[in-house]
């Protein structure tokens, strides 16, 4: 079967069930270029809902404490809060509840296997362009390609336009890769990822951070709603210089 450039969504005719975006991340903080992201994704493949899946323990972030990750609790009701009123936006608290690194692949395994029936679409993790380069380097990257469709979403500048170009070499021959680059079927498994441009909005949770630590204002970057919460939470304050002795 060849790869075709029709969105995922239109394969939903032969699947049962809801098709369901996973949008994974520290959300350290969650900020509104998470949420314009995961609202075009949403409409581009027609996805019936978006679980927002905050990790416990990202497993490809290093630790600093000059730049700390909040605790889990605090990331999870900023997520919930920020995403509330949203019909179609959930937030699942499977890497929260797991003990450990929050692998992906063990999360796809999960959310896959709540489907007795086993004719649900495969779910759509939702990917930045970057991360999606990297994920050969991910635990069992073969499974986690054979367990989900991608939505690698793309923004200028540096716009990703053809698959080949980031796809890891080790999923690579598994894959056939429409003609125009956009789409690619899983040969045996038969998910596929698609490329989904966004609207680049320059935000990320390292800016968020910075402007706390300078001790700046996050209004427009977040959420009202999660805004005062985690000015007043001071959890990316910048720490008080160690005191001299002596
Ligand atoms: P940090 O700055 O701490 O690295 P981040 O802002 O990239 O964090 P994550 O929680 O690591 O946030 O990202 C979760 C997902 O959201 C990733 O797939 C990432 O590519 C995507 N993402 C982050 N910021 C944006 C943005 N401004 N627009 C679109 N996608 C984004």
């Amino acid at each position: 079967m060849n790869a075709s450039s029709r969105p995922a969504s239109a394969r939903a005719t032969t699947d049962h069930g809801p098709r369901t975006g996973v949008f994974g991340g520290t959300f350290n903080p969650i900020h509104l270029g998470h949420l314009r992201a995961a609202e075009e994704v949403r409409q581009a493949l027609s996805l019936d809902r978006v679980l927002f899946v905050p990790s416990r323990i990202p497993p490809h972030k290093h630790t600093d404490p000059d730049d700390p990750i909040a605790d889990s609790a605090r990331r999870l009701r900023w997520v919930e809060r920020a995403i509330a009123g949203h019909p179609d936006f959930s937030v699942d608290r499977v890497e929260i509840e797991r003990e450990g690194p929050s692998f992906l692949v063990d999360t796809l395994a999960t959310i896959r296997g709540r489907d007795g029936t086993g004719t649900a679409p495969p779910p759509v993790f939702i990917v930045g362009q970057d991360a999606f380069a990297e994920m050969g380097d991910w635990r069992a990257p073969e499974r986690i390609f054979a367990l989900a469709d991608l939505a690698v979403m793309t923004r200028p500048p540096g716009h990703l336009r053809h698959l080949a170009d980031r796809l890891p070499a080790i999923v690579r021959d598994d894959y056939d890769i429409a003609a125009d680059g956009r789409a690619a079927l899983h040969r045996s498994a038969g998910t596929r990822i698609d490329l989904v441009p966004i609207t680049p909005l320059d935000i990320s949770s390292s800016r968020v951070r910075e402007e706390c630590r300078a001790g700046r204002s996050i209004r427009y970057l977040v959420p009202e709603s999660v805004r005062a919460e985690i000015e007043e939470s001071r959890c990316y304050a910048a720490r008080p210089a160690a005191r001299a002795h002596g």
